[in-house]
């Protein structure tokens, strides 16, 4: 299929600089300048052509850019920082109908009512929110969710969390909450050096494809619940660990098939399923 050219748009830096756009540490703005990096980022999402995407703070517009460039029918836009709107703007006027911007905080917005349909979540997450966001799109119901898949720049240490194995030092509840109900993977690392201005340590881009069923049935609040507790004291044995959660802590491991001495990190993702479903049916 032939592609239209894309619009002539100046470089970021410019379009920095034009709108007094520089980054603020609060926000966590580390900023994408070099657009093959961007183009590689939607290129990792997949074909974009005839697909909606969510994009979670577009800053001055790098990704956002690369999205519409690679094909995207529609990117949903949202930023908190208004000083950035009027940039996306001229972006939203070069790409007529594509690019739809929502000023608002990403943790407060309903994303879900925004799309029509199914839609892909890309984005350079500011580092003080992806996490409770990951948490939130993971928690969605109904499952399979709204969105098909997510594209998503993390620290490295978080991204590892994400994909850590039980047993590992990096398993947790990131790891459990985003195995149960996706298939995650780490597809690339990115140097500290590609940001405006530099964080402390390297990025990691992760993949995470929804499963069509969680790997086990289980009420996600309650296992956010469990898996929190149980990693929250993550040295103690279980028993010890589920204390602040439940009355009998004991009664409800056994109930479950599980070794009360056993610790956090040696739990499978379905132990811990099993684990919420049996606090979900009995009171312990
Ligand atoms: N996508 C741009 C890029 O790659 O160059 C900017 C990424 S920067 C790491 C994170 C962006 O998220 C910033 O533009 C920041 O203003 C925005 N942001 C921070 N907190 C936000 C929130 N709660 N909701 C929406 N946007 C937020």
């Amino acid at each position: 299929m032939s592609q239209a050219v894309p619009p002539e748009l100046p470089p970021i830096r410019e379009v920095m600089e034009r709108h007094g756009l520089s980054p603020q540490k609060s926000l966590g703005q580390n900023f994408l300048l070099d657009l093959n990096l961007t183009r590689r980022i939607a290129r990792a999402a997949g074909s974009l052509v005839g697909r909606q995407v969510i994009e979670i703070g577009p800053g001055p517009g790098g990704l956002t850019r690369s999205l519409l460039e690679e094909g995207a029918e529609r990117v949903i836009a949202i930023e908190m920082d208004h000083r950035c709107i009027l940039a996306l703007e001229e972006l939203s006027a070069a790409y007529p109908g594509r690019l739809q911007i929502v000023e608002g905080d990403a943790l407060k917005t309903d994303m879900r009512s925004l799309v029509g349909g199914r839609a892909r979540i890309i984005a350079n997450l500011p580092y003080n929110v992806g996490t409770p966001l990951l948490v939130r799109w993971l928690q969605t119901e109904p499952w399979p969710p709204w969105y098909e898949t997510m594209t998503l720049m993390f620290q490295k240490e978080v991204a590892q969390r994400i994909v850590a194995p039980p047993g590992s030092r990096a398993y947790g509840r990131l790891g459990v909450l985003a195995q149960w109900r996706t298939h995650a993977r780490i597809l690339f690392d990115v140097d500290r050096r590609a940001f405006t201005p530099p964080p402390s340590v390297t990025s990691s881009v992760v993949e995470l494809i929804p499963r069509p069923k969680p790997l086990a049935p289980a009420d996600p609040k309650i296992l956010e619940k469990v898996v929190a507790a149980a990693f929250g004291q993550r040295r103690k044995m279980m028993r010890a660990a589920l204390k602040p959660i439940v009355r009998d802590p004991v009664a409800l491991l056994e109930a479950a098939h599980i070794d009360p001495t056993v610790r956090a990190e040696q739990l499978g993702v379905e132990q811990f399923c099993q684990l919420a479903e049996t606090l979900r049916q009995q009171a312990f």
